[in-house]
């Protein structure tokens, strides 16, 4: 049920326009100034600030925006296993990781 209430915001023009300006959020100096920390908001690991990937954590997919509140610098195994793991599942990585921390 909940599924088909995002299923509603999946049109492929607005996705569109969210890829646009995560491109442009990429290039601000609010993305630069996150990555230039270099650390997973996720699993808070130490990695150059290249190696971070913007992640949205609502994915576009299922109605989420490109805003400030909707992306996260991850690292790449992060951001490897958020799209491999059904939301269910991605819920339960990041509980273990912050009982382990
Ligand atoms: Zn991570």
């Amino acid at each position: 049920m909940i599924n088909n209430l995002f299923d509603s915001y999946g049109d492929d023009s607005e996705i569109r326009r969210q890829r646009h300006l995560a491109r442009e959020l990429r290039h601000s100096q609010w993305w630069k100034r996150r990555c230039a920390k270099g650390i997973c908001q996720y699993c808070g690991a130490r990695v150059a600030p290249r190696e971070l990937t913007m992640d949205h954590i609502v994915p576009l997919s299922r109605g989420g925006k490109s805003a400030k509140g909707n992306v996260a610098a991850a690292c790449k195994p992060c951001n490897t296993h958020k799209k491999q793991l059904l939301p269910m599942e991605w819920e339960t990585y990041l509980e273990k990781i912050k009982a382990e921390t």
